[in-house]
């Protein structure tokens, strides 16, 4: 077999070895000659090939496994730059290039997969766009319109931040070893002027959180701590968090923003 990496599954090691979708993958970047791209868990380069020959020094991959580090290095020459680490206790201003802003790829390991997308919110004003292969369900849970069981805390967040696309499905046959589960690819288009601002990101961050907390109740029970005995709100606070579209949250978010320093401006 060609791979020089043998996959630990404690590291969610999948390789993909399937050039049609690894293409696939790099052409949804859409590179520009100026971009920067971090990569998250490069592993043996499947896509680092495709695009690490003209980024060069615009390029930076983040790798836990010192298997893997030596691999890339020996493929694309040791000046290609690394960050050996945990990309969960790395600090994003180790990985965020000097660019304006960067593009963030990765077909990254399933056991972090939310935790690495949460991570790239917290510096979203840096990044242009992220193209991740995750699993599918996960995917579906981003991209998924109000109403259904699908749609909740990562729905809202991203879809208030970015444009989220669903791009395509990867069937487990395209990876070594295939995973249990469907994987798929996922486009995040960060905005630049977002159509729903809440006027306090950290604020709207915890009343969407709290407004999952039981999915079953409604916002007048998961929201006391925000709305007191207080129900004039432009949202009824009958329903339930899962009908809410985003632009409902966030003018929910600012009513109880408002609410809480009245004496704002
Ligand atoms: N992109 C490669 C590898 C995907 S497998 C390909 O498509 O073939 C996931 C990769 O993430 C592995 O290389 C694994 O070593 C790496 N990885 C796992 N946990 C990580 C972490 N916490 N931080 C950085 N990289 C990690």
């Amino acid at each position: 077999m060609k791979y020089s990496v043998a996959p630990k599954k404690s590291l969610g090691q999948h390789f993909l070895h399937n050039d049609h979708y690894a293409r696939k993958i790099v052409d949804s970047l859409d590179l520009q000659p100026a971009d920067f791209l971090v990569e998250i868990g490069p592993g043996t380069g499947a896509l680092t090939r495709f695009f690490y020959p003209e980024l060069k020094e615009r390029y930076i991959g983040i790798e836990i496994d010192d298997r893997a580090v030596a691999d890339l290095k020996s493929k694309f020459g040791e000046d290609i730059n690394i960050l050996h680490k945990d990309f969960m206790k790395s600090d994003p201003a180790e990985w965020l290039l000097p660019g304006e802003k960067v593009k963030v790829v990765g077909n990254v390991p399933y056991y972090i997969t939310t935790p690495i997308l949460f991570r790239v919110h917290e510096v979203r004003n840096r990044v242009s766009h992220l193209v991740v292969m995750i699993q599918k369900e996960v995917a579906q849970r981003i991209v998924a319109p109000p109403g259904g069981k699908e749609y909740g805390i990562l729905s809202v967040q991203f879809q208030q931040a970015a444009k989220c696309e669903l791009l395509f499905k990867v069937p487990p046959g395209a990876f070594f070893p295939p995973p249990t589960v469907d994987s798929a690819v996922i486009r995040m288009t960060f905005y630049e002027n977002a159509p729903f601002a809440p006027a306090d990101p950290e604020f709207f961050q915890a009343v969407v959180r709290q407004a999952f907390h039981a999915r079953r109740k409604t916002l007048k029970n998961n929201l006391k701590s925000f709305t007191g005995s207080r129900e004039d709100f432009s949202v009824d606070l009958s329903r339930r968090a899962e009908t809410l579209s985003v632009e409902e949250f966030v003018r929910l978010t600012n009513e109880l923003d408002a609410l809480r320093f009245p004496q704002k401006p």
